[in-house]
């Protein structure tokens, strides 16, 4: 099952939409800025149900 979170470039600040698949449950990934094609850090929190609960990104740097 997809969801579609919508998330801030933390680099260039630009908001786009990602597809979030929690079959897997929470995960963590890195996933290019769609705008200036930096990695960006992206956790996703999903419930047992396969729920999303919310998605938070950082730079992979940091
Ligand atoms: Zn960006």
């Amino acid at each position: 099952m997809l969801d579609t979170a919508r998330i801030d470039c933390p680099y260039c600040g630009e908001s786009f939409d990602i597809e979030v698949d929690c079959s897997a449950g929470s995960q963590q990934y890195v996933e290019d800025c769609t705008v200036c094609c930096q990695p960006i850090l992206i956790t996703t929190r999903c419930d047992d149900d396969g729920a999303l609960l919310g998605v938070s990104v950082t730079r992979e740097n940091d």
